[in-house]
């Protein structure tokens, strides 16, 4: 899509008034690229409960020792001070949207120009009976499992996908993580990963599943795909959705997804909010979504910041603003910790989720070692230039 077909529609000198509800990647994706590219076009406000931006990512990396990342957060109101915005510390509860009003938990009924939902998911129990990861608040249930595993000499530990599941990559690095801190203490626990998918991170291509494959061989996980896992049973092995069962001494398993419904907002399976190739959200006018909150079948943050860019973009050249290209394509890049080097993965896919292009891969590149684990093209530099919260 190109931005030459998007029309100016509000060139006046008052800015216009830009409500981004949410502040996760998305929400500051969107409020870093709408200031660089609407400038003062733009009088921002970011709506949003929690005033802590946390970095989910690096949850995974979290429990295991010498891997151990710190948990990244950080202030909302200083971003939002950065931004020049306005920061409102409560929740959208519905949208006015033929009013051009939101309404919050707290009460207050806002006006907005454009509306930027960026709400994320929330997380539900996706495989039922097992430890469920869902990410930094867990991470004391991955701590108590690895304490486990010597003095109650654990033989076998499973993680599973749920049936259906946005992101699996997280998964992969916690086994992979698993095995190597039981290998590095030589026990001799047995470590499998169940999968619906038939390869390994089959989303990222058969070159990129055949690398994975080779990595978690080498990494001592075992590979169980084209298994949906359905519940734990009793004696703590894995049911699988066809009758067959896994022996385990625990299960580890992800969450599936569910978006945040908000009254006034379409929504289709499991609330999420369905959205055309430029974040307009079906049906309703001057109303965005982006990141975890839309249709978009891979929940990922880098592929929420190219989301909200896209928005910003279109919001900006509404505004008057001369836009040079809308990138289409969503690429797909991930990092995958856990075997000796980090391995570099990417994708391309089109605004529907489909995979379009080759899948590039790069095992041993120096560059890969660099690259941040959330790629968002204002997001990343401007995150150097703060200090984390810890
Ligand atoms: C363990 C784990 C590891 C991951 N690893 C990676 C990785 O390596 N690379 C990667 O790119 N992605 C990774 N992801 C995925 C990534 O974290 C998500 O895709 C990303 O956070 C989505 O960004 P978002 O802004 O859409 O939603 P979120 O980051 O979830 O932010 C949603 C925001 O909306 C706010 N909110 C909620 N309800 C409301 C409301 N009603 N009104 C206003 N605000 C509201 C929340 O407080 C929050 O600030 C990982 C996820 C997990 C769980």
């Amino acid at each position: 899509m190109s931005h030459a077909s998007v029309v100016a529609d509000d060139a006046s000198d008052e800015p216009a008034q830009i409500m981004i509800a949410g502040g996760g990647f998305a929400a500051v994706e969107a409020a870093l690229a709408l200031r660089a590219l609407a400038g003062e076009r733009v009088a921002l406000t970011i709506l949003a409960p929690d005033p802590v931006f946390h970095c989910r990512p690096a949850a995974t990396t979290e429990p295991f020792g010498a891997w151990r990342s710190p948990s990244r957060r950080y202030g909302l109101r200083a971003i939002a001070s950065d931004l020049g915005a306005e920061y409102h510390e409560s929740r959208l509860e519905a949208v006015a949207s033929r009013k051009h009003l939101v309404r919050t938990a707290a009460g207050a009924r806002l006006p907005y120009t454009s509306l930027i939902l960026a709400t994320g998911a929330r997380s539900v129990v996706g495989v039922p009976g097992a430890i469920t990861f869902r990410d930094q608040r867990d991470v004391p249930l991955i701590r108590r499992l690895l304490g486990e595993l010597e003095p109650e000499a654990l033989r076998s530990i499973v993680f599973a996908l749920p049936a259906t599941f946005a992101w699996p990559l997280p998964l992969y690095e916690l086994a992979l993580l698993t095995a190597r801190h039981a290998r590095e203490r030589r026990l001799a626990t047995e470590v499998t990963l169940v999968t619906s998918e038939r390869e390994p991170l089959e989303l990222f291509g058969t070159q990129a599943s055949r690398l994975v494959g080779g990595l978690l061989e080498q990494g001592g996980v075992r590979f169980r795909g084209g298994a949906v896992a359905a519940a734990v049973q009793r004696d703590r092995s894995l049911a699988l959705a066809d009758g067959e069962t896994i022996r385990a001494d625990r299960v580890v398993a992800l969450p599936e997804l569910r978006a945040r419904r908000i009254t006034g907002v379409p929504t289709r399976r499991a609330g999420f909010v369905p959205v055309d190739a430029s974040g307009q959200v079906e049906g309703l006018q001057d109303v965005y979504a982006a990141g975890d909150v839309t249709t978009f079948p891979i929940k990922q943050g880098g592929l929420a910041a190219q989301q909200a860019d896209v928005v910003a973009q279109t919001v900006a050249a509404r505004l008057g603003a001369s836009i040079k290209e809308v990138r289409a394509p969503r690429v797909l890049q991930a990092r995958l910790l856990g075997g000796e080097r980090p391995l570099f993965l990417r994708t391309e896919f089109d605004w529907g989720g489909q995979p379009t292009r080759a899948t590039l891969v790069h095992a041993d590149d120096a560059d890969a070692a660099k690259t941040a684990k959330v790629l968002g093209r204002y997001l990343v530099p401007y995150l150097e230039t703060l200090p984390a919260r810890a």
